[in-house]
């Protein structure tokens, strides 16, 4: 897929030899709304533009690089956010896959004639510093939907408006953009249902395709890209090395690797073996690897979740919603509406979205029990073993071993879903707070009170304990509870 277009080295770049210094602090002004589209993409700008990289690392099906490259210079900047790295939930899976991915990102850029400029600290700050240093008028970024982004994109817009920059944000985070459906009534569907009706029925974009040439300003340091020990012991791209360290844990031994090319060499060993015709039938097999295993890359946007829906369909037979594809299809959906809730519901990582009276308890020995996968319930082990074992858990164990923690232990759904947010490698505010607080009764099931047998579940989806043996060795297998 990566490989499919001809590198452009072919364009003179004009040198850009201003030095690209943090502006200090500016006042602050009214916030413009938070997607704002582009005015004109069509004609090659002689103005430099700016692209200010978020969780959108691809050079296919992204609108705002294919914007951002209609300039005749093009400054594709990556921050490595420190108020993002030294949140709590940061974790060093996800970590890794970011950086695998940006490195991926990076080669592609390079072979098309671009770059990819790499910072550490403030993104809002560095994109307009950038924006200064090659005397671009216009950044450009994908709009998202989390309150973290939001805020980023805020602080972004403020500085933007004080110095007269146009700053354009661009849809591909969603199939469907978080903010186009409406119930009648109200500002965004509570239920899953009646929000994948309206979901079908929305008109799609086309594809944007990777630009063939891009063209990167000179005489400025691209920085050096860390790997995950040095970016943990505080290396700063530019050389300056004044980072504390980050203290993040060892990444699990069993992890996914990050890249547009690796996403797409997975989907393609996904379908090769079958895996969408038989997903409806198979994705609850604990034992078999039936599912595409492709969310980290959706959350980085290695692959755009558009790309994604269309790479489904053009394997479709003849019924579009039936039988595998029309399944996978569907959890696309389940995707896109955790970002539509979360979009109407910015506090869903931190807030019951329903909240509910229910007697919470608290026990550290239990909670650690259940993140060590010690609980003695197999199959909740099993999952937990996974998670620490891969970074990631096959979404039938997610269901069964949240139930667990939140419906038969009775912990609030905020401790799982931090656990599940430091490990997994898929880790995504929307999709893990919106999953957690349906198990939980606290967000948008229409069966609240729903709680998942452990042992029925492994009989049904681990019926030979092929699944549980792989994590927990052979049986017997331990039962303190
Ligand atoms: C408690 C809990 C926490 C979860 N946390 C996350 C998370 O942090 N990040 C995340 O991406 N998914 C999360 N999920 C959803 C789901 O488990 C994973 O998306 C899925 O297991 C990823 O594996 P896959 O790529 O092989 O999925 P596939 O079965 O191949 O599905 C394809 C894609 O559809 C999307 N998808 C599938 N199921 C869901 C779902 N229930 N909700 C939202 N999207 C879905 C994912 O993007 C997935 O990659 C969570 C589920 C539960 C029950």
């Amino acid at each position: 897929m990566m490989d499919g277009h001809a590198p452009g080295h072919g364009q003179h770049c004009a040198a850009q030899a201003e030095t690209w210094r943090a502006p200090g602090t500016l006042p602050s002004r009214p916030a413009p709304s938070l997607l704002v589209m582009p005015t004109d993409t069509g004609a090659r700008s002689a103005r430099p533009s700016v692209l200010l990289l978020g969780r959108d690392q691809r050079v296919a099906d992204h609108l705002g690089l294919a914007a951002a490259a209609t300039a005749r210079t093009c400054l594709v900047l990556f921050v490595l956010d420190e108020q993002i790295l030294r949140l709590p939930t940061t974790g060093p899976n996800r970590v890794a896959f970011l950086l695998e991915s940006l490195a991926d990102l990076r080669a592609s850029l390079r072979a098309r004639g671009g770059e990819l400029f790499v910072r550490r600290g403030d993104p809002a700050a560095l994109a307009l510093a950038a924006a200064h240093a090659v005397g671009a008028r216009t950044i450009h970024l994908s709009a998202d939907v989390t309150s973290v982004a939001r805020r980023r994109h805020r602080a972004l817009a403020e500085r933007c408006a004080a110095d007269g920059i146009e700053l354009v944000a661009h849809a591909g985070v969603a199939v469907v953009d978080p903010d186009a459906l409406h119930p009648s009534g109200g500002d965004h569907y509570r239920v899953f249902t009646p929000y994948w009706r309206a979901w079908t029925a929305a008109p799609r974009r086309q594809l944007a395709p990777p630009p063939d040439e891009l063209c990167a300003p000179e005489g400025l340091d691209p920085g050096v890209l860390p790997d995950l020990a040095e970016l943990d012991a505080g290396a700063d791209p530019v050389g300056r090395h004044d980072f504390a360290p980050l203290g993040l844990a060892a990444p699990s031994p069993r992890r996914d690797t990050g890249g547009e090319g690796e996403a797409w060499r997975r989907l393609d060993a996904f379908a090769a073996r079958g895996g969408l015709a038989d997903y409806d039938a198979a994705c609850d097999d604990l034992a078999s690897d039936a599912t595409a295993r492709v969310a980290a890359a959706l959350h980085f946007g290695c692959i755009s979740p558009r790309q994604l829906e269309a790479w489904a369909l053009e394997h479709a037979d003849v019924d579009r919603v039936a039988g595998g594809v029309g399944a996978f299809v569907r959890q696309l959906c389940w995707r896109d509406f955790f970002l539509a809730v979360t979009r109407s519901f910015p506090a869903i990582g931190r807030a019951d979205y329903r909240p509910r009276p229910v007697a919470w308890r608290q026990d550290p020995d239990e909670l650690d029990a259940w993140k060590q996968g010690r609980t003695g319930v197999s199959l909740v082990d099993a999952a937990m073993r996974q998670l620490l074992d891969e970074g990631f858990v096959h979404n039938r164990a997610r269901l069964v071993a949240s139930s667990y923690l939140v419906k038969t232990l009775r912990h609030h759904w905020s401790e799982g879903a931090a656990h599940y947010l430091y490990w997994l490698s898929d880790a995504d505010v929307a999709s893990n707070s919106g999953n957690w607080q349906w198990m939980a009764g606290t967000g948008n099931d229409t069966r609240p009170n729903r709680v998942l047998n452990p042992e029925r579940q492994a009989k049904r989806f681990d019926p030979d304990g092929t699944y549980r043996s792989r994590y927990l060795g052979p049986p017997p297998w331990a039962t303190t509870h």
